[in-house]
């Protein structure tokens, strides 16, 4: 396991039911074969609940960003070294964890991937997806993880701690990101909205990195029930910033043509 001890950095020694360090702090196994590394965390929900995971879940599941996911799929083996390691950070419920881990070990016949995120619940469904991927619960912004002690870094529509985000890269490695681009899920926000605004795409300079790669991925998808619309508007910001008058105009919507519009960096640590 490459996840070391969130209070004082120390490796962590696996036992039967406890991942514990030298200085005697200690973390339980979750039946899931993850471990609970969130700092204070006594119970409480961080990060997605579990109606918006099982949402994302039944939508991903679908396919409709399959091109997205096969794509990062193929970064993720490109700009891994074979002997290499990957982290998913924020990585949700582990759709694009999962593809990842799945082409490198198609591969290479083997792989080292490594995946948290702040939710209890998007864990454990990673879990349940794929037993090879090493889970924790963790944030982005205190990643109980050594310097330099990744490859490869994916980050999916997470947020982007830049600072832990290069610390915990190998020079010389990569960081992959996908954003959202300036059309994506144009015409849902166009139900929602009187005046729909475009995606802001910030600066795609960050400190540290040299920019290799940035591409635009571009497409329609059709759904064509209302619960598959109902678990895509869950996935949305747009979910928790919308009046009940506007979240009916979605609800009731039979079927919804949108715009898939995705911007992939690859970014090599300097
Ligand atoms: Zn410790």
């Amino acid at each position: 396991m490459r996840f070391v001890c969130t209070k004082c950095g120390e490796k962590l020694n696996i036992n039967d039911k406890t991942a514990a360090c030298i200085n005697g702090h200690s973390y339980d196994r979750a039946r899931g074969g993850y471990y609970n590394l969130l700092l204070g965390s006594t119970g409480g929900v961080h990060g997605d609940n579990k109606d918006m995971v099982l949402a994302r879940r039944a939508f991903l599941g679908g396919g409709y960003y399959a091109p997205l996911a096969r794509w990062i799929g193929g970064l993720a083996l490109e700009f891994t070294p074979v002997d290499g390691c990957l982290l998913d950070a924020g990585a949700g419920e582990g759709y694009y964890t999962d593809f990842i881990e799945r082409t490198l070990y198609e591969h290479n016949g083997k792989s080292d991937v490594s995946a948290f995120d702040i939710s209890k619940d998007a864990v454990r469904e990673i879990s349940k997806k794929n037993p090879r991927i090493s889970l924790a619960v963790a944030g982005s912004y205190h990643m109980p993880i050594a310097d330099s002690e990744f490859d490869t870094l994916i980050n999916t529509f997470s947020p982007l701690a830049l600072e832990e985000t290069r610390r915990v890269l190998n020079t010389d490695g990569h960081f992959i990101m996908a954003i959202p681009g300036e059309m994506h899920l144009f015409e849902l926000k166009s139900v929602i909205y009187d005046t729909p605004y475009k995606n802001e795409v910030a600066d795609t300079a960050l400190e540290g990195f040299e920019l290799v790669m940035d591409e635009p991925l571009t497409y329609k998808f059709r759904l064509d029930s209302q619960e598959q619309i109902r678990d895509l508007f869950m996935m949305t910001p747009y979910a928790y910033r919308t009046r009940p008058s506007d979240r009916e105009k979605v609800t009731a919507l039979d079927t919804l043509e949108c715009t898939a519009d995705f911007r992939v960096f690859v970014y090599k640590k300097l």
